[in-house]
């Protein structure tokens, strides 16, 4: 299976694409959490993104596009995979047709997340995450067992630069900007689908299971 999830920051992307890793066997792709581990190593790609990523804004396409290529080289996203947060403009998105091509593959569906902006902000400025594994949490939709302490690995938990207030109006602002055009593409297909990320996330994944059956989807 081969999936491509769409929608604003705190969407529930991330969330969902965990899910569906698990239940299908199929990695996890996604461009924010791998440009954090970037970062967490102070790597050559890392120093050269922080900038972008602390302050909301998208990382040069250029970039991107080449970490995503690496990433679905590699064997394990031979028999399918869950890109979460790429692409997010119009020129990523025909990159990675390009670069499928090269593959020989094709994406089965696009699951577009469509969510109000009062839901995201109130799921990103209660976000923590682990300092040093990157799982995430929630203030009051997902407490860790311990108050600021991470279930899996028990490292200090934060607020992303990136989810405090201000810039995450940002972000909001500069997915709007993208997405008619991101939207319109895949819409072309025929391979878009909607559903609402406002929901509980056990009942998106179920509507998403659910869906994926009447897909022949497996
Ligand atoms: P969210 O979807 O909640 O904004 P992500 O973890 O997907 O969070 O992305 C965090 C940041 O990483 C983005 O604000 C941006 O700086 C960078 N980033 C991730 N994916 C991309 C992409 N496809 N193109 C450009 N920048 C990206
Ligand atoms: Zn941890």
């Amino acid at each position: 299976m081969r999936l491509i999830l769409l929608g604003p920051p705190g969407a529930g992307k991330g969330t969902q694409a965990k899910l569906l890793a698990k239940r299908f066997h199929i990695p996890h792709i996604s461009t924010g959490d791998i440009l954090r581990d970037q970062m967490r190593a102070s790597s050559t790609l890392g120093k050269k993104v922080a900038g972008f990523v602390k302050s909301g804004e998208l990382v040069p396409d250029e970039i991107v596009i080449e970490v995503v290529k690496n990433r679905l080289a590699k064997a394990d996203a031979k028999c399918g995979f869950i890109l979460d947060g790429f692409p997010r403009t119009l020129n990523q998105a025909e990159k990675l047709t390009t670069v499928l091509k090269q593959f020989n593959i094709f994406v089965d569906l696009i699951l577009y997340f469509g969510t109000s902006p009062s839901v995201s902000i109130e799921r990103l400025s209660g976000r923590r995450v682990c300092k040093s594994c990157g799982r995430n949490f929630h203030l009051i939709n997902m407490p860790p067992e311990l108050e600021g302490i991470c279930d899996s690995c028990g490292s200090e938990l934060y607020l992303r630069d990136d989810d405090k207030e201000k810039t995450v109006k940002k972000r909001l602002a500069i997915y709007q900007s993208q997405t008619t055009n991101l939207i319109n593409h895949y819409k072309a297909t025929g391979k878009l689908r909607e559903i609402s990320g406002d929901s509980e996330a056990e009942k998106v994944f179920t509507q998403l299971v659910d869906m994926f059956g009447r897909e022949s989807l497996n």
